[in-house]
């Protein structure tokens, strides 16, 4: 069994004053910071990882209820990529279960498969359509939008209002506290649309869950000679402990900068975990959509993802809302123009790197924050070493 990284937390520290010197300092111990941190220590650089939170993984990181389930306290997280190069690096950390998600919604009282499908609209309208025929139901019922400005517009022109107001209008509403129409459209573009029968959420090539875990696979990212990790540590409150000679960030971007140019708005989330004992299934795939009911957006049932034997069950709903954690950057014109004033703040700052979805406020998956930082290494990497760094941070977005 490898050994565990050496992890410091808030109280060990407390007992001593010592000033901690690296060559890197990595604030974020999520897919961002760990695949950084990992890369730049193998290259032979020393590198201290903090996170404020008391665990390492970021947003991806889950553990075991009391009930003996695995859950994901950030809520539900499935790994899919088409990367072969990321799949190759995280599988250094990592055995896989294979596991392709599956999600229905609650329309009207029936459950209907999300993405759009063949089943989806004969369901929906009591209808027998082959292929050809949901295409022809498309085609009559869409609303055609060029360009797609905006969310709205690519679910209209894609489905039409029905299907958009059953399906999407609603969910967005809660999940983002705006309307489709003032959504990017890149928001609404991560579903896609079918006309046959594949009922799967995503249809990458590798869809898998870390066979022990994401925390596990995060331990033995970050257990490396080079690398050093304290949790329960605020960079505000350690930054002065620590003598570096780049910065790593990978946390709310506008934050660095103390809010200058105002905040910068993330969605965030509250999660109600719930066991139901003797239960042992609560419903038929891993997430059910309720974009109509009930103030939670989802409720994602974890034996499904995690594939345990278990007589009862460990369910979560998850409740959008303004403040709280920063999860998600909210994809808007507005927004972005804000994010570009920070970006050139950022620009301005040689010796510091920010990458990850908050520091670079994009809606990632985990293989893009993962891709993202494998970029970003390689330019610390350049500059550290004293050679010019290879093309603009910017082109890496995902
Ligand atoms: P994070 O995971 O957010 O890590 C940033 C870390 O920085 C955090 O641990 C934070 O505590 C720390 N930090 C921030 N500021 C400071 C500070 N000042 N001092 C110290 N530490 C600090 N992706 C998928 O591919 N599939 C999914 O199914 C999926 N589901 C998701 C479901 C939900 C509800 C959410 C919110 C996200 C989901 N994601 C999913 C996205 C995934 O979580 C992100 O892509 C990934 O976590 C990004 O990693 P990161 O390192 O950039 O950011
Ligand atoms: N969406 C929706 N209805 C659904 C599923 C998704 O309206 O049944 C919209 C909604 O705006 C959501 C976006 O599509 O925020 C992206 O969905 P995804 O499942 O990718 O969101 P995530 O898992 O990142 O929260």
């Amino acid at each position: 069994r490898p050994q565990r990284p050496c992890i410091t937390t808030a109280r060990e520290r407390a007992a001593s004053t010592a000033m901690i010197r690296t060559d890197v300092l990595v604030v974020g111990a999520g897919f961002s910071g760990a695949t950084a941190a990992r890369l730049v220590a193998e290259a032979g650089f020393r590198v201290h990882v903090i996170d404020r939170r008391a665990h390492v993984g970021g947003n991806a990181w889950d553990t075991v209820d009391a009930s003996g389930i695995r859950i994901h306290p950030y809520g539900p997280h499935l790994f899919h990529t088409d990367a072969e190069r990321i799949v190759a690096f995280l599988s250094r950390f990592t055995g896989w279960t294979p596991y392709e998600h599956r999600v229905l919604a609650s329309v009207d009282g029936i459950l209907v498969p999300v993405p759009i499908n063949r089943t989806t609209i004969n369901r929906l309208y009591g209808l027998d359509l082959d292929e050809a025929g949901v295409a022809a139901f498309l085609e009559r019922v869409r609303e055609h939008r060029d360009p797609e400005a905006t969310s709205e517009d690519v679910v209209l022109n894609r489905v039409g209002r029905d299907l958009c107001d059953r399906l999407f209008r609603g969910y967005t509403r809660k999940q983002w506290g705006l309307d489709l129409s003032a959504l990017a459209p890149s928001v609404a573009r991560r579903i896609p649309v079918r006309t046959g029968d594949d009922d799967r959420y995503f249809t990458d090539r590798h869809q898998a869950l870390p066979s022990e875990g994401y925390a596990r696979m995060f331990e033995r990212m970050l257990d490396h000679p080079g690398i050093s990790v304290a949790t329960g540590c605020e960079f505000d409150a350690c930054r002065g402990e620590i003598a570096y000679r780049h910065l790593v960030y990978t946390g709310p971007i506008d934050r660095y900068f103390g809010g200058c140019h105002g905040p910068l708005p993330y969605r965030s989330l509250s999660f109600e975990f719930e066991h139901l004992e003797g239960v042992r299934w609560y419903q038929p795939v891993g997430t059910v959509n309720y974009p109509n009911e009930h103030a939670y957006t989802r409720i994602t049932e974890f034996k499904h993802l995690v594939r345990q034997e278990h007589p009862g069950t460990t369910i979560v709903r998850e409740y959008p809302q303004a403040a709280g954690d920063p999860y998600y950057p909210i994809p808007r014109a507005e927004n972005e123009a804000l994010y570009q004033r920070y970006r050139a703040l950022a620009d301005g700052l040689p010796d510091v790197t920010f990458v990850g979805r908050l520091a670079q406020y994009r809606y990632y998956n985990m293989d893009q924050a993962t891709g993202a930082a494998m970029t970003a290494a390689s330019r610390v990497i350049a500059t550290l070493s004293g050679r010019s760094p290879p093309g603009p941070a910017e082109s890496d977005r995902g």
